[in-house]
């Protein structure tokens, strides 16, 4: 038993004795491992529901499985959707798993991103010094999240007793709801105030929300009064970011702010030539000149159109050939350029009022589970050409309330700018959580 498919067709194995089948398949038959690190099993899941059930319910049984199987004790890391991790390494000075991902060695440097590369060199030099806060900002799949996890590898390298934390703005609003809810709120303070390394990523998600820009403007203040850095990754500057409050704009605008634009045909090129390298695919650099020149905006999907090509040549057997490369951007683009689908719009609407799709979905009428889900059926009707039936259906309406919420979305833009603001910044993270392969 070696593959992690195989250990985790074992553990469900194993599961599956403990558990009826209906658990079994509504809690993890989306579930995927994604690794098992020496001290831990990271899976991922489709949604913060899942995740918070699998956890609070069924997380000791993993454990007490993994245990059996491997003689030794695992945490279980949930991750959601898309989202990132910092990986645990295996040992100190082993050799890192190959693929480890978003260090510094790994990231090709060019025109678009050589300020904010080399400013993230410095922050991981000397953390707390010159740049504090770091904000790097530009487009989806430009490499800000590899820049900030580059510096957290770095500074665990160097230090590696410090305590860094990484997290995404979404998440900090999730918990921070969380532990009001539990009355564990010292708690979540003790845990992020007090960190030597604060990575924060996608800080765009928490512009809007009072509660939790007090509580990040409050954890921000004691981590850099205590000299301790804070790398905070944005898909745009503070300045576009309407909702932000002006006391959090200051703060980030007082460090050193990096901007990322899209690689210039050279670096995309010597990007895609990395990446085919790293997955053992030896490409002519004429297929490689031909690959970046298709893909210009987003190396997320350069990435997608080499891993493409390696799994065809591994399945298919096939020889890579333009037909075949052509194949592997369109598979990639396609995701790019599609309508975004109901459930993202519903997933990114709900995230924006710290909610899950089932809050929309269900009956609760609290104000902001009534605006959410007026606002994803203004949404959905926008960004997708269903029928108001299909849309109402969705979220268990029908189409009479359906036309409703989209009057009632329409008056208030109407009157009110700051339902505009929310309507395009939603809007926003629905076509980047799409726009991604
Ligand atoms: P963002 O956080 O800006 O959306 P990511 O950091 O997730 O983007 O980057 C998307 C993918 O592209 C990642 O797999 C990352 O490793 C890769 N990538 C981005 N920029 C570079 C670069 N300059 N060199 C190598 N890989 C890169
Ligand atoms: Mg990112």
């Amino acid at each position: 038993m070696n593959s992690l498919e195989d250990i985790w067709n074992v553990l469900m194995q194993s599961l599956s004795e403990k558990l009826t089948p209906t658990a079994l398949s509504t809690w993890f038959s989306d579930c995927r491992p994604v690794e098992l690190e020496e001290y831990r099993l990271v899976i991922r899941t489709s949604t913060q529901f899942k995740k918070k059930i699998i956890s609070e319910r069924f997380a000791s049984i993993i454990k007490d499985s993994l245990s059996e199987l491997f003689s030794s004790d695992f945490e279980i890391l949930i991750l959601v959707g898309e989202e990132d991790y910092l990986k645990e390494e295996v040992g100190d000075d082993g050799p890192l798993p190959e693929m480890a991902g978003y260090t510094f060695d790994n990231f090709i440097v060019g025109n678009s991103n050589k300020f904010a590369h080399a400013a993230a060199k410095a922050v991981a030099e000397n953390p707390g010094k010159n740049y504090n806060p770091l904000f790097i900002f530009g487009n989806s799949g430009l490499g800000k999240t590899h820049l900030l996890m580059a510096i957290g590898h770095d500074i665990h390298e160097s230090y590696p007793k410090k305590n860094i934390s990484y997290i995404k703005g979404d998440d900090f609003t999730n918990e921070m709801v969380k532990a009001i809810r539990e009355g564990k709120t010292l708690e979540f303070r003790a845990k992020y105030r007090n960190v030597d390394l604060f990575l924060v990523d996608d800080i765009q998600f928490i512009a809007g929300k009072q509660s939790t820009q007090e509580e990040f403007f409050h954890t921000f203040n004691s981590i850099y009064e205590a000299g301790n850095q804070i790398v905070i990754t944005s898909d745009r500057p503070p300045k576009e970011m309407s909702l932000l409050d002006d006391r959090l704009r200051t703060r980030f605008e007082g460090g050193l702010m990096a901007d990322i634009a899209p690689p210039d045909l050279e670096t995309r090129m010597a990007i895609a030539r990395n990446k085919a390298t790293r997955l053992g695919l030896l490409l002519p650099d004429e297929i490689i000149e031909y690959i970046a020149s298709k893909i210009t905006a987003n190396v997320r999907q350069l990435e997608g159109v080499i891993k493409r090509l390696t799994a065809y040549r591994e399945i298919l057997n096939d020889e890579i050939t333009r037909a075949s490369v052509d194949r592997a951007i369109d598979d990639v683009t396609r995701n790019g350029t599609d309508i975004p689908n109901p459930d993202n719009i519903i997933r990114e609407t709900a995230k924006y009022y710290s909610l899950t799709p089932e809050d929309l979905k269900g009956n609760n009428r609290s104000r902001d589970t009534a605006m959410a889900r007026h606002i994803a059926i203004y949404l959905m009707r926008q960004l997708t050409n269903l029928s108001l039936n299909d849309i109402g259906k969705e979220l268990g309406r029908n189409h009479t309330t359906a036309l409703n919420s989209i009057r009632r979305i329409e008056d208030m833009m109407r009157n009110d700018s700051e339902m505009t603001v929310i309507i395009r910044d939603i809007t926003s993270n629905i076509t980047t959580s799409s726009g991604t392969a």
